[in-house]
């Protein structure tokens, strides 16, 4: 079993009563109390013992004189004091009263290097190692190493710093952690990927873990809106960044499968090239040439699907547009403007396409039976005109990537950009006067939510994640 572990970083013993009260409450199960938090080490400790275990940690560069405090926490009623591998401390206190720390703030090492560090650590107390982790390589090292520590039967501590560790600590009881640290407050988190004591407790042992993989993820908003569903909808899920190069995205089936992840969006770069990874492109995605939707089931096979196009009928279902017969344009030939020319011609719609690099467009509009039109022959006419390409989006070009001409009382304007939500073409389009207009937002939430209930098979609440949009996951 893996206990709830609340770190209590307070600056007074007064300050620390009143974190453990508020962290009791929350469902912490054990305590860390970090004594280096303290602005100066109290005389008493009588603020340290409580009816859960406490763990004392005092990281000080002044190593040897750390000595009498940790004598003192343990005569105060701590559990165990933390004394890192290399400290001169190491061996001085009782092996059962210990946990013998090690950190890698950089990376993970293989698991044999990661077992072969138990082993020293485990000489001096109960071994605890926290790893870096910089993607799915990482967290399978974590997780084969965990799979023999636990054949022991011994207490050890394992954690996967860092965004990407934090699979391994919604999962601390499947990898067999002795504790799950866990901040009181989210202001208060001593480390990314940490969650709190109060979501620690929502989720439980057995929460349903969702994720998103690609290259960069800081940017993405998804894990805001995912857990807000989950919160929402009262389900004890977690949904968590999967950060993967090109190189390690093969090694992604594994990952889902080991952490028991039930699925996973995938984000750019990498909605091409997972396909040939997955057991089954449902033909949606086929005809999309993506997927940024993966459904793992109980079997461990791995569908994926798009997402992507029921959010972009979403939309244009809002903008009272029946696409049979309209008159479509859309700009930019990549990955957005291929699911948008799918669904549209597949509805019925006659679609035209526009790009910058007009090759593109004639390719993605044979395939598709679409009608390819250089910018300088556009005309006015369409009954929606759709911008998939970045132009507006905060960082890249403000172009306008149509003629403001085009733009009529007629016409309804779909902008796939989602930051900001008012882009230059959707001000030309309030100027002209354009029957309607929506930025990119709406459709990236029905993207999710279709993915939400995909996985969860209950319908996402949309309004809480809408305003999750610019919260904090
Ligand atoms: P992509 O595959 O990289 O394609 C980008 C397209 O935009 C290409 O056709 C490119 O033209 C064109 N382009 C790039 N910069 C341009 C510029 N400055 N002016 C005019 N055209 C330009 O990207 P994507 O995945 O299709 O995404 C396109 C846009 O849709 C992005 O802004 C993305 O954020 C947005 N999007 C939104 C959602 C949502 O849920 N709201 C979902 C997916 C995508 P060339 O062929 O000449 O390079």
């Amino acid at each position: 079993m893996t206990l709830i572990c609340a770190v209590i970083a307070a600056d007074t013993p007064a300050a620390a009563e009143a974190m453990k009260v508020e962290a009791l409450s929350a469902g912490a199960e054990a305590f860390e109390v970090r004594l280096d938090a303290f602005a100066e080490i109290p005389d008493d400790f009588s603020f340290l013992p409580t009816e859960k275990p406490v763990i004392a940690t005092l990281r000080s560069e002044l190593d040897e004189e750390r000595r009498e405090i940790f004598a003192k926490a343990l005569a105060s009623g701590a559990a165990y004091v933390d004394i890192e591998s290399d400290s001169v401390l190491r061996g001085v206190f009782p092996k059962s009263q210990v946990i013998c720390s090690y950190h890698d703030f950089t990376k993970t090492p293989a698991a044999w290097d990661i077992l072969r560090i138990f082993r020293d650590l485990s000489s001096s107390g109960v071994p605890k190692a926290a790893f870096m982790v910089r993607g799915p390589a990482d967290l399978l090292e974590i997780w084969k190493a965990a799979v023999v520590l636990k054949q022991s039967g011994d207490p050890f501590i394992l954690i996967g710093m860092g965004a990407a560790g934090e699979v391994t600590r919604i999962r601390a009881a499947d990898i067999g952690s002795m504790v799950s640290y866990c901040a009181v407050r989210p202001e208060f988190a001593s480390a990314p990927g940490q969650i709190t004591v109060a979501e620690a407790a929502r989720l439980g042992d057995d929460p349903i873990i969702t994720a998103i993989t690609g290259w960069p993820l800081e940017h993405t908003r998804s894990p805001q809106m995912h857990n807000a569903a989950f919160r929402a909808s009262g389900i004890r899920g977690r949904y968590v960044r999967i950060p993967s190069t090109a190189e390690e995205l093969p090694l992604l089936p594994e990952v889902l499968r080991c952490y028991r992840i039930r699925g996973a969006n995938v984000t750019i770069p990498h909605k091409q090239t997972v396909m040939p990874l997955l057991s089954e492109v449902l033909p949606e995605a086929k005809s999309a040439g993506a997927v940024n939707t993966i459904l793992v089931d109980p079997s461990g096979r791995l569908t994926g699907t798009n997402t992507d196009i029921a959010g972009i009928s979403a939309t244009i279902a809002d903008l009272r547009i029946t696409p049979s017969n309209a008159r479509v344009l859309v700009a930019g030939a990549g990955g957005a403007a291929r699911a948008a020319v799918s669904c549209l011609t597949a509805a019925g719609a006659a679609v035209s396409v526009t790009n910058r690099t007009m090759e593109k467009a004639r390719t993605l509009a044979a395939e598709f039976g679409a009608t390819a039109v250089p910018r300088d022959e556009l005309c006015a006419g369409y009954d929606l005109i759709i911008n998939a390409t970045p132009a507006g989006m905060s960082g890249f070009s403000q172009d306008i990537p149509v003629p403001v001409s085009i733009l009529t009382p007629d016409t309804a304007v779909f902008d796939m950009v989602y930051e900001p939500e008012m882009t230059p073409l959707l001000a030309a389009a309030g100027d002209a006067g354009v029957r309607a207009a929506v930025c990119g937002k709406a459709m990236l939430i029905a993207q999710a939510a279709a993915s939400f209930t995909l996985w969860t098979g209950i319908e996402a609440d949309a309004a809480a994640m809408t305003a999750a949009f610019g919260g904090s996951p």
